[in-house]
């Protein structure tokens, strides 16, 4: 007997994909919808060569309310939705904001609307630490202020926040737990399923791999001259493996009801910080492979300096990322090897 039924909006993304399978480790029935806007339904394949049963999957946009409530009626009895389906480039969200604040604050409003219609009261949702802005002080909690939003993406994941606390509020049966991510790399150890960017990569790892497989010149490293040891960007970097299976543990969470509040926010980082030449160098050593780079101007909009405090999550979630940094670049490495 399974633990039932999980909805997994974007479930052929880069983080839903690896979620599905941690689920389906962990006994649950993953269920995807996914209208294939930013994944292939290649996906799908890479994941049932590692769980080797066929997933359930729809293509459905989450925007799309008369579909979503058609699925709803078909699967009545899910425990719980894992809603990863979201616009996530910062830069395309400043020349594209309104596209942005449709998709990605609609299909949450769409699910909420649904979900005491079916006796759904678990939701987990796909935030970011950029929420935090850059935090006065290090490492952040998840009591650190909120800043500010620099781009209209990192006002979408603040106003679903918003949303998700106000709908807490408004209805004591509804649960949620907001995951704030921080800087999510590699790929699983299969290298079945990982990272698949669309065209030129935005996030340093598929920059990084893409430039170590020749597709891209050089990489280019944003800024030497921060206030940090080495003058480059310092970010949290964590395994996808790691935090699809805290996702796990937050629906456990969710359904045996053990959650203390009806919503509860956890940073979901490793709590080490590292310096984007650090990652370079790193990368190198795990691969044996040179990546060309050249110091160029800073990226408009970057954060200094951002690592999570992790003690809550930790703690309260008996989770913490395990995968050591040099197994995720080189998972990273194997992933785009597989693609070429
Ligand atoms: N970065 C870089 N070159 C690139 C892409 C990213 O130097 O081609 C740096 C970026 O300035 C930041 C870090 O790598 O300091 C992480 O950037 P990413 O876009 O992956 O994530 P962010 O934390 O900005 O969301």
């Amino acid at each position: 007997m399974g633990k039932g039924k999980i909805l997994v909006t974007g479930g052929t993304g880069y983080i839903g994909s690896h979620t599905v399978v941690e689920l389906f480790n962990a006994g649950y029935e993953p269920i995807i919808i996914d209208n294939l806007s930013n994944s292939s339904i290649s996906v799908l394949d890479g994941i049932k060569a590692i769980t080797k049963v066929p997933v359930t999957y729809e293509n459905i946009d989450c925007k799309d309310y008369n579909s979503l409530e058609r699925f709803f009626e078909k699967h009545q009895d899910m425990k719980a939705i894992a809603h990863f389906a979201a616009y996530k480039s910062v830069g395309e969200s400043v020349s594209k904001p309104i596209s942005y604040y449709r998709n990605n604050i609609v299909s949450l409003l769409n699910l909420l609307q649904l979900m005491p219609n079916f006796g759904i009261k678990n939701i987990v949702f796909s935030s970011s630490c950029t929420v935090y802005g850059q935090p006065d002080e290090l490492p952040v909690t998840e009591q650190s202020p909120i800043k500010p939003a620099t781009s209209p993406y990192g006002s979408t994941k603040q106003m679903c926040e918003t949303i998700l606390n106000d709908a807490a509020i408004a209805n004591p049966e509804m649960n949620s737990i907001i995951l704030r991510y921080f800087n999510p790399i590699g790929a699983h150890s299969s290298a079945e399923i990982g990272e698949l960017p669309n065209g030129i990569p935005n996030n340093l790892l598929p920059y990084i791999t893409q430039t170590a497989a020749g597709i891209r010149e050089k990489l280019r490293v944003f800024g030497d001259d921060y206030n940090t040891p080495d003058g480059s960007c310092i970010r949290d970097y964590i395994n996808v493996v790691d935090l699809a299976k805290a996702h796990v543990v937050a629906i456990d969470r969710l359904i045996e009801e053990k959650n203390k509040k009806n919503i509860e926010v956890f940073n979901l980082g490793t709590g080490n910080g590292s310096s984007v030449l650090e990652i370079l160098n790193g990368f190198e050593s795990a691969t044996g492979v040179k990546v060309p780079y050249e110091i160029v101007e800073r990226r408009a909009g970057d954060i200094e300096k951002v690592w999570a405090d992790t003690t809550f999550a930790n703690q309260e979630l008996g989770w913490k990322a395990e995968i050591p940094l040099e197994e995720s670049l080189l998972s990273a490495w194997n992933w785009q090897k597989k693609l070429q």
